[in-house]
C-alpha cells in the first residue's frame, strides 16, 4: 500500500529553516519560484522549508513512536543523529564482525533500527549497501496563487547583559542586537510513504522481518506522521518563533501501487487528485481518498486513514 499526503499550512512569522548567519543576521531559506503575473512568467524568491528539514523531524518522531512500541532503534538514531550506518565505525555498533554479503548487512541494519528500515541508509564501504527511504517529502513552498504575498522579513531582537561599572572591560557590550529573518506564507508540501517497503529487503524484495513486526513498524511510521502534523513539531527555532497558524487543508490517498497526490501548491489540487484517482479505479485498483473538505480537522482525516488501513488488514 502506498500513502500520499498533500498538506497546506499557514505559518506567520516563522523561522523554521534558517540557512546561514552573516554577522548578527540569521537568514531564512529562500528559493526561486516561477509565478504568472498578467499573463507573463516571472521568478520571485520566496521563503521555503527544505525536505531535509521535514524529513529530519519525521525521523525524530519515528524514534519516539518506535520506542513507545518497544521497537528497536540504534544508539545514533536515538540521539537524533541520523548517520545511518554510513561507515564501518557506525555499522560495527550493530553487527560485529561485519558480514561480506550486502544482503546480510542490510538484514542486520533493518533488524536493529526502525529509522534505517523506514528512512533508508547508505553504507559507503566495501561492499556498498544502499537502501532507499520508504518515505519521501518535498520542500514546503508557498501556494502558487499566494506566492507573491509570501515574505521574509528581518526582525530586530536584543539581548541584554547586566553589568556594573567595575565589570566593564574594554569594548564589552551591554546589549547585543541581532536580526532573525522570518517567513510568512501559506505553504504546501507533499509526503509519501510506501508501506510495502517497510521490513522488506531492497535487494531481494523478500521480507526481512516477521509479519507482526512489519505491522508494528508500519503503525509506528503512520503514528509519527500523525504526531508530526498534529504537534507542528518540525523545523527549527520553535522555542521563540513557533509559527502562528496551522494546517488549513489536508488530502490523503491510499493506493495499491505508487500514486502521488497533485501538489497542494495548486488551488485545484483536491479536485485534480480525485479525477486522477478515478482513472486509476478504471484499472481495477482499489483507491482511497480522505480530505478536510467537509470541515473535518486534520486529525480526523488521518485517523480515518489509519482505520481504513486497519480494516483492510493492510497494516
Ligand atoms: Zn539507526
Amino acid at each position: 500500500m502506498f500513502l500520499s499526503l498533500g498538506v497546506r499550512f499557514e505559518a506567520n512569522v516563522e523561522a523554521l529553516n534558517m540557512v546561514e548567519t552573516a554577522g548578527n543576521y540569521g537568514k531564512h531559506r529562500r528559493v526561486p519560484y516561477l509565478v504568472e503575473e498578467d499573463g507573463k512568467l516571472k521568478t520571485v524568491y520566496v521563503p521555503a522549508i527544505s525536505g531535509e528539514s521535514l524529513a529530519h523531524a519525521y525521523q525524530e518522531h519515528l524514534v519516539r513512536e518506535a520506542l513507545s512500541l518497544n521497537l528497536p532503534v540504534c544508539d545514533d538514531c536515538r540521539k537524533g543523529e541520523f548517520f545511518k550506518s554510513m561507515n564501518r565505525v557506525h555499522l560495527q555498533k550493530k553487527v560485529d564482525p561485519i558480514p561480506d554479503d550486502p544482503k546480510r548487512i542490510e538484514e542486520a541494519i533493518v533488524k536493529s533500527c526502525v529509522v534505517e528500515d523506514v528512512g533508508g541508509f547508505l553504507y559507503a564501504e566495501k561492499p556498498p549497501v544502499r537502501r532507499s527511504s520508504a518515505f519521501q517529502v518535498s520542500y514546503a513552498l508557498p501556494v502558487k496563487s499566494t506566492a507573491l504575498f509570501a515574505t521574509s522579513e528581518p526582525q530586530l531582537h536584543a539581548r541584554h547583559a547586566q553589568m556594573d561599572a567595575s565589570s566593564k572591560k574594554g569594548n564589552a557590550s551591554e546589549q547585543m542586537i541581532y536580526y532573525v529573518e522570518t517567513g510568512t506564507a501559506l505553504y504546501g508540501f507533499t509526503f509519501n510513504l510506501d508501506l510495502d517497503a517497510i521490513g522488506v529487503s531492497a535487494i531481494t524484495a523478500e521480507p526481512i522481518l516477521e509479519k507482526e513486526d512489519i505491522k508494528a513498524r508500519r503503525e509506528a511510521a503512520l503514528k509519527s506522521l500523525f504526531r508530526m502534523l498534529s504537534s507542528s513539531q518540525f523545523g527549527a527555532k520553535l522555542s521563540r518563533f513557533f509559527p502562528v497558524g496551522g494546517i488549513t487543508e489536508l488530502v490523503v490517498t491510499v493506493t495499491e501501487h505508487p500514486f502521488v497526490v497533485t501538489s497542494p501548491i495548486y488551488d485545484d489540487y483536491v479536485e485534480k487528485t480525485r479525477r486522477r484517482l478515478d482513472v486509476l479505479k478504471g484499472f481495477n485498483e482499489s483507491t482511497y481518498l480522505a480530505t478536510t473538505e467537509d470541515g473535518k480537522v486534520p486529525e480526523e482525516v488521518l485517523k480515518e486513514v489509519i482505520d481504513h488501513l486497519n480494516d483492510g488488514e493492510t497494516l
